[in-house]
């Protein structure tokens, strides 16, 4: 078999920029030990997140330029209704300026004190809407998605045993939404089987309670479907989506991971009393239905990504240059989330540095060393970003201390992945230097984008 490719070629490019590791040192000091906090042009290779970091195509390009900017009922957005109800087959598409805002929207409506949501892995801003609506959210992951090192072919799978239990105990009554997320980001990037949502929409049904899709990566489950599930390998990737939406009866997205857009998002749902309720909401919060807080162009820029990212050989691309990175860390014997996730590969923190307790924060010592090392932006998933306290004030930890490389969509060559591969070995090869870090300042929701952190003294 030849080598994989990029299924594009060049038009535009984008110069980064070197900077010393005696820079770096004080660049990571500057910003408190936090990534997010690194000015963009410092940082060299940025796998902070693929979220709103791809590369546009000219077909999307040429459709910024086709952009109605239309107040009310702008062809733009009829487009774009068109492109999202072809892939979901749901009946009332609600456009937002991200994720979060379709979040927020929704969990504002149906959620509230005593509610309960019930995934199997919510991601940070999904759990934070959800806790500020003032219910509860709990993830019931399968048992093999919570051992980074031992391969399996659908870690993000929902535990059906254990949600049954989770209904069975709450009440179904005080469970306004299952919701699955595709594929599974904090849990590793890894995808859903058809079978679990078959199972999980069947539960659903039994309890009479909604089932919605967190979609962000709806193309890259769709097409780990064709590739590890039995009798998907002839279906193409839009049938596979579309099979997979029929079972939820809404999703939300986020526009800037499987879009490839900069920006937006949606909600999308077949109850239309619920879409009414949503859509008054919107109207508050976002904008006017045909635009929900995005421009006509960005709305152009949605409807062609959408498509796009369905294409077999930009899927193929896309999930062998993941596994390509992947498996040269597994050859020098760094541990990570195995098999690759769909966008990202995940670093086992707690493998990784042993010597750094979890109230240390390993994921987070390894980011900034990452940076140091190689100039190259992570994010920690972890306790410092799932971290809770106690009554004493004592960190109750995250299950996983992974180190997030999100690898942003048509944007770094092969030989920008070479180099991150031999950045990390690199790190890894003088782990036992690498020290924890204690926060000074913290915020009480999503803290990891603004804590401060210093390295732990040694006495
Ligand atoms: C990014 C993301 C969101 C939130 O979307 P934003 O556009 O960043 O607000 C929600 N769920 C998952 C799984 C995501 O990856």
């Amino acid at each position: 078999m030849k080598t994989i490719i990029e299924p594009f070629r060049i038009k535009s490019v984008e110069p980064i920029y070197f900077t010393t590791k005696e820079e770096r040192k004080k660049i990571l000091a500057k910003a408190d030990y936090n990534p997010f906090c690194i000015p963009a042009k410092d940082v060299l290779i940025d796998l902070l997140t693929d979220s709103g970091t791809s590369a546009m195509s000219s077909s999307q390009w040429a459709g910024i330029m086709l952009g109605d900017e239309s107040y009310a009922g702008s062809s733009s957005f009829f487009k774009f209704e068109d492109s999202v109800k072809k892939i979901t087959g749901m009946q009332y598409i609600i456009p937002t300026h991200q994720g979060r805002a379709a979040e927020k929207i929704i969990f504002t409506i149906l959620g509230g004190k005593g509610k309960y949501f019930i995934s199997n892995t919510l991601f940070d801003t999904t759990r934070a809407n959800i806790e500020f609506s003032g219910a509860e959210g709990i993830d019931c992951l399968c048992e093999e998605g919570k051992y980074p090192n031992i391969p399996a072919p659908f870690k993000g799978n929902i535990d059906i045993d254990v949600l049954r239990k989770i209904i069975d105990e709450k009440g179904a009554a005080n469970i306004p939404m299952v919701i699955i997320t595709i594929t599974n980001n904090s849990g590793g990037g890894q995808p859903v089987s058809m079978q679990n949502i078959k199972d999980t929409r069947r539960i659903c049904n039994e309890y009479k309670i909604p089932l919605f899709i967190d979609a962000c990566r709806f193309a890259e489950n769709a097409y780990f479907i064709k590739l590890r599930e039995k009798g998907y390998s002839n279906k193409s990737v839009p049938e596979i989506a579309r099979e997979l939406f029929s079972y939820a009866d809404g999703c939300t997205m986020s526009a800037k991971k499987d879009a490839f857009a900069n920006i937006g998002g949606f909600l999308a749902m077949n109850d239309p009393d619920l879409a009414v309720r949503c859509r008054n909401l919107l109207v508050i919060t976002e904008g006017f239905t045909t635009y929900g807080g995005l421009a006509g162009r960005d709305l152009e820029a949605i409807a062609v990504g959408l498509q796009e990212v369905m294409e077999e050989p930009y899927l193929q691309y896309r999930i062998r240059s993941i596994e390509y990175l992947s498996n040269k860390l597994i050859a020098a014997g760094v541990p990570l989330m195995q098999p690759a996730g769909g966008h990202a590969v995940y670093l086992d923190a707690k493998s990784f540095l042993p010597h750094i307790p979890v109230d240390q924060y390993p994921g987070q010592s390894l980011v900034c060393a990452l940076y140091e090392e190689g100039g190259i932006r992570s994010v920690e998933i972890g306790s410092l970003m799932f971290g809770k306290y106690d009554d004493k004030g004592k960190l109750i930890p995250s299950q996983m201390e992974l180190v997030r490389l999100a690898v942003p969509r048509r944007v770094y060559t092969q030989s920008h992945i070479d180099y991150v591969a031999e950045v990390i070995i690199e790190v890894f090869n003088r782990r036992n230097e690498i020290k924890g870090l204690q926060i000074t300042e913290e915020a009480p929701l999503l803290r990891h984008f603004t804590v401060k952190l210093k390295p732990v003294q040694e006495y």
